[in-house]
């Protein structure tokens, strides 16, 4: 991964939506869902420059702020252009991005190895890192975990597997394991997004009044709200909530506490998911292995980095 640049991992041929912060805040997010996308580039036409991105996470943080009933328009989503939420607290950064080194560049190596697009995924704990050609400035490509373990799933195949992965999850600790954020199924999709501000967690497990698992809400999953134009009833149940989302897995992918590493990335590879609920045997939540706790433990932990909990 320190040999590898980040235009390794690029695809040969991909879509990059780009948004002008000029654009109502409404279009944009209703343009993320006509494109398929869950996140783009922010372009401030004035200064000339990528000024940060626009997430789904951007778009809860709006919904959970300014939401009152399913009688009232949220008039600032209606209303405003982006450059108006940049101005407000939304926005943590910038932009945080790597520099691809498909030209030989004077930059050091390090500065754009796939294993400092790691580092800096996990450390800001952000999921979307643009990949800017140094020379023109311009946004390639936009890197998530699911494309690097994809790259170091197939590159992988062609070096020996490293002896951890026979480990079992309960032993290897890779994962989190206490104080794990859920829904219940009959709390509102209000309380979800308020857990999502609150938690800044990527997806709550669903769960009913035992605690066992029933489905999973993604942040993803909140932007059906906007293809469906449902966003202002948010006290509908997260039963409800489920029920209406589109969503192309079926049930909850999900893994044991006996199941070993190596099994866990075919599986977590193969669903194209970014995360398996760890469940018992009676099937209630005992954990979460994310992608970012896999690329901290395949990537980071052997350099003696730790992004993920310093
Ligand atoms: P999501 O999981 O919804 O795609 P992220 O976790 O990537 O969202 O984003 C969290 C917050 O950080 C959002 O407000 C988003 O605008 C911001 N953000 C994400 N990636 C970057 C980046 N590369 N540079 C600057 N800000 C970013
Ligand atoms: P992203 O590509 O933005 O990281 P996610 O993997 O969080 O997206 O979610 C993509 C879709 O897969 C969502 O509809 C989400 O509900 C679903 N999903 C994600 N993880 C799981 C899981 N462990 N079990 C079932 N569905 C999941
Ligand atoms: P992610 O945002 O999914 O990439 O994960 C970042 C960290 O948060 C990882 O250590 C995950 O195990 C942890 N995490 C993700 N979802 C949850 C959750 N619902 N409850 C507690 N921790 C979580």
């Amino acid at each position: 991964m320190m040999k590898h640049c980040c235009y390794d991992a690029i695809p040969t041929s991909c879509k990059l939506v780009v948004f002008d912060t000029d654009l109502p805040v409404k279009k944009a997010f209703f343009a993320l869902v006509a494109n398929g996308l869950r996140a783009a580039p922010l372009w401030n036409s004035k200064l000339q420059r990528f000024v940060g991105m626009l997430t789904i996470t951007d778009f809860i943080n709006i919904l959970h702020c300014y939401y009152k009933s399913p009688m009232v328009q949220i008039y600032e989503l209606e209303e405003h252009k982006i450059e108006t939420w940049r101005g407000l607290f939304f926005f943590r950064y910038a932009i945080l991005s790597v520099l691809s080194s498909f030209l030989p560049s004077f930059l050091p190596s390090f500065l754009h190895s796939l294993f400092e697009a790691v580092y800096s995924l996990l450390k800001h704990k952000i999921h979307r890192l643009p990949v800017i050609n140094p020379q023109s400035g311009n946004v390639l490509h936009i890197l998530t975990h699911k494309r690097i373990l994809k790259f170091l799933y197939i590159f992988g195949a062609s070096v020996p597997k490293p002896r951890f992965l026979q480990r079992k999850v309960q032993d290897a600790g890779v994962g989190t394991f206490r104080d794990i954020a859920t829904v219940q199924e009959m709390a509102t999709l209000y309380d979800a997004l308020s857990i999502f501000v609150e938690r800044r967690v990527s997806a709550l497990p669903v769960v009913d009044e035992e605690g066992k698992v029933v489905a999973l809400y993604s942040r993803f999953d909140v932007i059906n709200l906007a293809a469906q134009k449902t966003y202002n009833n948010l006290s509908m149940t997260m039963r409800e909530a489920v029920r209406r989302r589109r969503c192309f897995v079926e049930g909850v992918i999900k893994c044991y506490p006996d199941e070993t590493l190596e099994t866990i990335i075919d599986r977590i590879v193969e669903a194209e998911v970014h995360r398996l609920v760890l469940v018992d045997r009676d099937n209630v939540v005992r954990g979460i292995i994310s992608l970012s706790d896999l690329l901290q433990a395949i990537v980071l932990s052997p350099a003696g980095i730790d992004a993920l909990f310093s």
